[in-house]
């Protein structure tokens, strides 16, 4: 008999598209509608529907594996968790502390991600921490602080882009990436609104488009900076707004105005009349937003790019109004907790800085520890991967799969290979976990709690539909045993609950403030967005950020009320020190790598809609990987001529960092000087063997969406 239906969300993308599941005994779970959650309202993609098919055992790891004799072998926990202690303790004993690296993963639950930073910095004594979502969004959390003080992706909900006049969408597929989220775009037309896709390819977000611009890659900058330049041209800016909530506008306006249209045409590709078009489509109606994905953000200026993005919201007077503004769609299924609660290298939780010494006072007190023991910031993700082997020795590595989705891959992989000891939990053997010396295998989405928060801002309960099979342990119970092995035998529970709870407390006060949030209300609601501090402010701690609160319920002397969170931010005023959003004067400046004669051609990626990122996941369900078996090499007619490649006949694409083969598949959606490889995959056709890990100054972004390739036909022997 199938047990009631358990309400929770997907396990993939920053959507978390609630679903119901139904465990059906000796058969798994069942994926059913859950039309209650608003941000999908019943409607499910692909890898949503299929998402139990991982939990088989034919599919993940059913036992610890320890390497012997050069082989993974299986192992009892016991033997599996005291080599990964003793790893750790040797590196730290023969190089200190930060010759242990930890990496952990933006799929992680908050609670996850918050355990794993401190056992970083409590037990290791490490600041060689860092997660692979530096990797998705990073340039544009950056560009979000740089101009309104805080980042949360969006900062309103999603529904209301439904809701605006109109949206240009920057480097986003939605439609293979976020399918349900389509819908919001779909309502906005029916609404009356129009929509303006940016993206060198015409994919199928792009055919919905009222207007459809394709710049060359890397060049979104240039492109934001000619539409700023026309809507000051044709005195389309909000002078009032501007005088009322902005600063810095003087400098953005004249490095705008260096930026003319003919310029910005030759830069871009993109002709002057679309330009005017898209600046009269924007400023239009009375609200309008911008939202910007990988494209504009994975940039060796990724922060400036988004910055322009923002500096365009600004000018029109868009930002901090109901139905209006600035937006990041965050890719990974807990991209935003994750960058929240302290696995990234300069972070701690509640979206503090680690240099802020309040805020590193608030926490140690938190954990019971004294603050001048945490260790500073470390290195970014990149710089952290490059590092294996040299300066860092051993590697604990948590929810990613660098050796497909780090940029400059091969490199990556040898770094992995020559460390002295790498341990990684997953749930199947990855790329990267088959490297290791000892795989820990750790339970997944329907057999655990915990909380993740998604895009919006939106902080969701994930629930315990089934009990894992046995020999399978939580990452949770995974740092409480490395822990009390390290001589820690306190502060590391293994109940998600207990986690969220301190979490909540260290959150506290922080600028992600999370003390008002309880799994008992997220068992009741759909979702709580933060900041949501405790109604009796009993929580509340020093560096309280005004700013970003909304006004407390209780204060009119009643007794203390449930604060309500926040889905809007900024209706009255932006997180910074005046209150005001900043400016930021941003001048075009080329990509790290333009073609040449030895690299005549550009080089993009991206994901497509039956996989999800490294595909360690995606590529083990039977549905998906019929879908999308393998890479290619996406490449307009005329290139193909040129190279005298058909559509299905392997080519190789050269990058300075190596080489991949895939089929061409010849395609007028594409711009004739680029060519497009989705990153799913491993082996021969690995595109992240090609993308160049030059990085942002600011975000420590790597350039994953564009360098320079050259083309060469495959004959077969
Ligand atoms: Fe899951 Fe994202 Fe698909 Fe929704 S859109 S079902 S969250 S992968």
């Amino acid at each position: 008999m199938p047990t009631t239906p358990t309400p929770t969300h997907c396990p993939y993308c920053a959507l978390q598209c609630g679903m119901n599941l139904t465990a059906l005994p000796g058969k798994g779970v069942e994926v059913t509608e859950r039309a209650d959650f608003p941000v999908n309202r019943g409607a499910l993609c692909g890898k949503g529907r299929t998402a139990p098919a991982l939990l088989s055992p034919g599919v993940r790891l059913t036992s610890p594996l320890v390497r012997s004799g050069g082989v993974l072998t299986p192992a009892g926990w016991d033997e599996a968790l005291d080599r990964v202690a003793e790893g750790l303790s040797r590196a730290r004993t023969e190089h200190g502390p930060d010759a242990l690296g930890v990496f952990g993963g933006g799929g992680l639950t908050n609670e996850k991600a918050y355990a794993l930073g401190k056992f970083a910095r409590v037990v290791l004594g490490t600041s060689q921490i860092d997660y692979n979502g530096r990797f998705c969004m990073s340039s544009a959390a950056a560009a979000s602080v740089r101009a309104f003080g805080l980042d949360r992706g969006l900062p309103f909900p999603l529904e209301d882009v439904s809701r605006t006049g109109c949206v240009i969408l920057v480097g986003s597929n939605l439609a293979e990436t976020m399918p349900p989220a389509l819908r919001c775009l779909t309502e906005l037309r029916e609404n009356g609104g129009t929509l303006i896709v940016v993206d060198p390819r015409r994919t199928r977000t792009a055919e919905q488009a009222d207007l459809h611009l394709a710049p060359r890659p890397g060049t979104d900058l240039a492109l934001a900076l000619g539409l700023l330049h026309l809507v000051v041209a044709e005195g389309r800016t909000d002078e009032a707004y501007i005088r009322e909530r902005t600063s810095g506008w003087e400098d953005a306006r004249a490095a705008a105005m260096a930026h003319w249209p003919e310029y910005v045409e030759r830069i871009t590709g993109v002709p002057v009349p679309e330009l005017r078009a898209a600046v009269r489509l924007f400023c239009a109606p009375e609200n309008a937003m911008v939202l910007t994905a990988r494209g504009p953000e994975q940039q060796s200026r990724g922060t400036d790019t988004v910055s322009a993005w923002i500096n365009l919201c600004l000018a029109t007077g868009r930002a901090g109004r109901p139905h209006s503004g600035y937006g990041c769609l965050t890719g990974q299924g807990n991209g935003q907790g994750g960058r929240e609660h302290g696995q990234k290298a300069d972070q701690l939780p509640g979206y503090r800085k680690l240099t802020d010494p309040a805020a590193r006072r608030h926490v140690a007190e938190v954990w019971g520890v004294d603050p001048d023991t945490l260790p500073g910031p470390g290195r970014s993700a990149y710089e952290l991967l490059d590092a294996l082997g040299t300066d860092i020795r051993t590697l604990l590595l948590m929810g990613s799969n660098p050796v497909v989705s780090a940029p400059r891959a091969a490199h990556i992989e040898e770094r992995l290979r020559s460390l002295d000891f790498l341990a990684v939990c997953d749930v199947v053997l990855s790329e990267t976990a088959a490297l290791a010396d000892v795989v820990l295998p750790v339970t997944q989405w329907a057999e655990e709690t915990g909380t993740t928060t998604n895009l919006e801002g939106r902080v969701l309960l994930r629930r315990r539909a089934l009990p894992p099979p046995p020999g399978i342990r939580s990452d949770l119970e995974v740092l409480h045993g490395l822990a009390a092995r390290l001589g820690v035998e306190k502060g590391f529970p293994t109940e998600p609950q207990d986690v969220f709870d301190e979490l909540r407390r260290a959150s506290a006060g922080g600028p992600a403030d999370y003390s008002g949030i309880t799994y008992r209300r997220l068992a009741e609601e759909s979702g709580v967005f933060w900041p949501c501090p405790a109604a009796d402010g009993a929580e509340a701690a020093e560096g309280v950020s005004p700013h970003v609160l909304p006004q407390d319920p209780a204060q009119d002397g009643s007794p203390a009320a449930v604060h309500p969170g926040t889905p809007r931010l900024f209706l009255d005023r932006f997180a910074t020190e005046d209150g005001r959003a900043r400016f930021a004067a941003v001048s075009y400046r080329a990509v790290a790598e333009e073609p040449d004669d030895t690299y005549p051609v550009l080089l993009t990626t991206g994901r497509v809609v039956a996989q999800y990122q490294s595909g360690a996941q995606t590529r083990r369900v039977e549905e998906l990987n019929a879908a999308a078996p393998g890479p290619y090499v996406e490449m307009h007619p005329r290139l193909a001529e040129r190279l005298g490649a058909a559509d299905g006949e392997p080519v190789a694409v050269v990058s300075r960092r190596g080489r991949a083969v895939a089929p061409a598949r010849v395609s007028r959606a594409i711009r004739p000087d680029t060519v497009f490889m989705p990153f799913h995959w491993p082996g021969e056709g690995r595109a992240n063997t090609l993308t160049n890990p030059a990085l942002d100054p600011t975000s420590r972004m790597p350039e994953f969406k564009v360098c320079a390739v050259r083309l060469e036909r495959v004959r077969s022997a």
